[in-house]
């Protein structure tokens, strides 16, 4: 890193020491705000919460002089002046996830400092570091930084819920030639996978044998590996399920649980809850309960053994549904079977989440619906691509030296399987706040932010501004 820059690391730091306090405070006052998407009023598409999140904001950047505007509440912009020229964009949100229950620290939204932690709903996600992209603003302008080229924070109301705020903001403006997201993990995320769905609709024969399937039920999310599935089974005698259920529990490590009612029996399978993208570390409940049903003495189950075929259990990259790919930067295709419901009429229905890799497209995914049609089954697929961004570009490589230089440790591009606020957008990567291997508990109860990690995200925003924009 060239001398100048290096030269203003010690007066961004004792900047960020020195307003501590004050960036508490002002994260206290965000954190506050309940701003989870509600109804859409008059002028606030998003409800009470996010504009109020988006007002204070506002207030708290223009009283350090700088320059803000409010774009109809869908986001809002904060900036060294009032030139609309800018080379550099940062995209960072207000709006949060549900409180949730379960929180033991402190409420939900009265922050609270324990242990060079902040404990509270937006914390890290993603009011910590957007307030901290201001704070580098605030830094730039009161230590007296030029910059040649412009810079711009933009704070949206809507992440959360499908970011519909961006998509307004691209409909007023266009992309600056940079853009980088505080919204996810460090080191930098340029890769992201596309996304495949299959919804599987299908209508079992009738059942004609003794042994019937009254009902299965199994996942609620599309995105979660479940853990829990359950079926009502009648015409198989309760010693004869005690033995598949020990056969399955030996084959898949789900545990089982079984109940009798009347001619009924109730079956309980319980394996391991995981992201749809990371199917390794999950035990999948749904195909699980495939196979046991697969296991079942009649004929008339030919359709759900040809899906058990299609979706073995432990199979969670697709190898059996014929889609199995891989490359290099994103590694292998993720192919997880979270949803499966049979009423009592004999309506299937399943859903399937795939993250795919960069190297694959809409014709490889083709031999899955194929298959789900020669099985008898009706398959609705979607297809998002997937968003990438080359190491080599001067972006990534500022953003990964500026890293370096702060945090200590390497900084180098990593691939996910979800999807951040800069996905579909030409050269935008994701770059912090969250340490890699840190749970910040973002969307559950005792969400929380390491205070420094926030602090030296500011300082790192500024020389990295000031690298970029000079
Ligand atoms: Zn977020």
């Amino acid at each position: 890193m060239e001398q100048r820059i290096l030269d203003t690391m010690p007066q961004v730091k004792a900047y960020f020491e020195a307003h501590r306090a004050e960036f508490l405070q002002d994260l206290a006052a965000l954190i506050a705000i309940d701003s989870q998407r509600t109804e859409a009023k008059e002028g606030m598409p998003y409800g009470e919460g996010p504009a109020q999140a988006l007002a204070k904001t506002l207030e708290i950047a223009a009283g350090y002089g700088l320059y803000t505007e409010n774009w109809e509440n869908y986001v809002g912009i904060i900036q060294l002046d009032d030139s609309k020229e800018r080379k550099l964009e940062i995209l960072a949100h207000l709006d949060v996830v549900p409180e949730g229950k379960g929180w033991t620290v402190t409420e939900p939204f009265v922050m609270k400092e324990v242990d060079g932690k902040v404990y509270g709903r937006g914390t890290a996600d993603d009011k910590g570091p957007a307030l901290a992209a201001i704070y580098a603003l605030r830094a730039i302008k009161e230590l007296g930084i030029s910059l040649q080229q412009g810079v711009r924070v933009v704070v949206g109301c809507d992440e959360e819920c499908g970011s519909s705020d961006l998509d307004y903001y691209w409909t007023k403006t266009s992309p600056a030639e940079m853009t980088f997201s505080p919204d996810a993990d460090y080191p930098l995320i340029n890769l992201e996978k596309g996304h495949f769905g299959v919804k599987i609709n299908g209508i079992l024969p009738k059942q004609t044998g003794v042994v019937k399937i009254q009902s299965v039920q199994c996942g609620t999310k599309s995105n979660v590996i479940p853990a829990d599935a359950e079926a009502v089974i009648s015409g198989v005698c309760e010693e004869e399920m005690r033995k598949l259920l020990a056969q399955l529990a030996e084959e898949t490590g789900v545990e089982t649980a079984l109940a009798s009612e009347g001619t009924q029996l109730h079956v309980a399978l319980k394996g391991t809850a995981a992201h749809a993208a990371d199917p390794d570390a999950g035990n999948n409940a749904a195909t699980a309960m495939l196979q046991l049903l697969a296991k079942l003495p009649e004929a008339d189950f030919a359709m759900l053994k040809a899906l058990h075929e299609i979706f073995p259990h432990g199979d969670g990259h697709g190898r059996s549904a014929g889609i199995y790919g891989q490359d290099e930067e994103s590694g292998e295709i993720s192919v997880s079977f979270n949803i499966l419901n049979i009423d009592e009429t004999g309506n299937l229905f399943a859903e399937v989440d795939s993250r795919t890799p960069i190297s694959m497209s809409e014709p490889d995914f083709a031999p899955l619906p194929e298959k789900l049609k020669s099985a008898g089954y009706a398959a609705e697929t979607s297809i998002s691509a997937p968003h990438y961004v080359s190491p080599d570009t001067p972006l990534v490589k500022t953003l990964l030296a500026h890293y370096e230089t702060w945090f200590g440790e390497k900084g180098e591009c990593i691939a996910i399987g979800g999807g951040t606020y800069v996905h579909g957008l030409p050269g935008g990567v994701a770059f912090g706040c969250a340490k890699l291997g840190v749970d910040n508990k973002m969307h559950g109860p005792d969400e929380f932010a390491e205070i420094d990690q926030l602090l030296v995200s500011g300082m790192l925003f500024a020389t990295a501004i000031y690298d970029l924009c000079k």
